[in-house]
């Protein structure tokens, strides 16, 4: 499939521009002013889709910046840190009817796709595209559930976008940020998988790990990418890793040098005229570029 047909499918149509809530979430649509009913900006998934569908408490990767655990630990102690790392499939949010939602639908966005929740994943999944869904596919991925979903959900293969999390080259780097998590080798191996099995397939290097091998990052995903490559910068870098390193660390020094306004402006000049690249909230704003006011464009 090329990348113009996958842009096709993936746009919401003008007959289907879903209303933006209004109101000021955790899901990334905020107001831009008290007050005002219009100044609304999309940032966080929300760039990406309309609705966010979860079903499980708790991640295996054990990401260390992560925001979903950042908010289940620090934020409102429902779980603490170790058990952050035992998966829980919240039974009844599987069992759930789906119906028809306007726009993209992201699954999932606080926890992934592991052998320990595949069989969750793909129920959902199928009746989310049973009811006639666009679903965009997001995970740090691993072979033997790509592969089994990939099967699975052959015959929808139209309303699905596959966008898997690569932001990173060197294998120390995922170590460090992202232990549990599959290889560079094994995310590239799942992109490429799908990509010849005919999916639609992006890339969210979100976040960008080593922004200073951004192009080379790029250059070696391309070939495998139908859809988009997006660039963000790690959040709240400081503030969701302090659980775990509360003096701070060289490798947390050394990305936040690189995610001051001068670094994002260095890293967007390389990728500026990439037709392949977009870029998520986090540069737009330092950037100056448009940024988006309603969910789910994809843009
Ligand atoms: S894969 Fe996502 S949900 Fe899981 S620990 Fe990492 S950032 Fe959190």
């Amino acid at each position: 499939m090329n990348a113009a047909k996958a842009k096709r499918r993936f746009k919401t149509s003008p007959m289907e521009t879903p209303t933006v809530k209004k109101k000021k979430t955790k899901t990334g649509v905020t107001r831009k002013a008290k007050g005002s009913k219009k100044s609304i900006q999309a940032s966080g998934t929300r760039e990406w889709a309309t609705e966010n569908v979860n079903f499980c408490h708790g991640c295996s990767n054990a990401c260390i910046y992560c925001y979903a655990r950042h908010m289940a630990v620090t934020r409102f102690h429902r779980m603490s840190h170790d058990n952050w790392q035992n998966e829980v499939v919240r039974e009844k949010e599987v069992r759930k009817k789906r119906k028809r939602i306007v726009g993209q639908v992201m699954v999932p966005s606080t926890h992934d796709i592991t052998p320990e929740s595949i069989d969750a994943v793909e129920t959902v999944l199928l009746k989310l595209l049973e009811a006639g869904n666009d679903v965009l596919i997001v995970s740090k991925p691993q072979l033997e559930c790509i592969k089994r979903l990939c099967n699975s959900l052959q015959p929808y293969k139209d309303q699905i976008l596959f966008r898997f999390t690569i932001g990173f080259l060197r294998e120390r780097t995922r170590r460090f940020w992202e232990p549990n998590a599959p290889t560079y080798k094994e995310r590239l191996n799942c992109l490429r998988m799908a990509y010849e099995l005919g999916f639609q397939t992006s890339v969210s290097a979100e976040p960008l790990l080593e922004p200073w091998r951004a192009k080379e990052l790029v250059d070696g995903l391309r070939p495998y990418i139908s859809h988009s490559l997006w660039i963000g910068k790690l959040n709240c870098l400081r503030t969701q890793t302090r659980w775990l390193y509360p003096d701070g660390h060289p490798e947390i020094d050394r990305l936040e040098e690189w995610q001051t306004d001068q670094k994002v402006r260095e890293v967007y000049e390389t990728l500026k005229d990439d037709p392949l690249v977009r870029f998520k909230d986090s540069y737009k704003k330092v950037l100056g570029l448009t940024r988006p006011t309603t969910a789910g464009l994809d843009i």
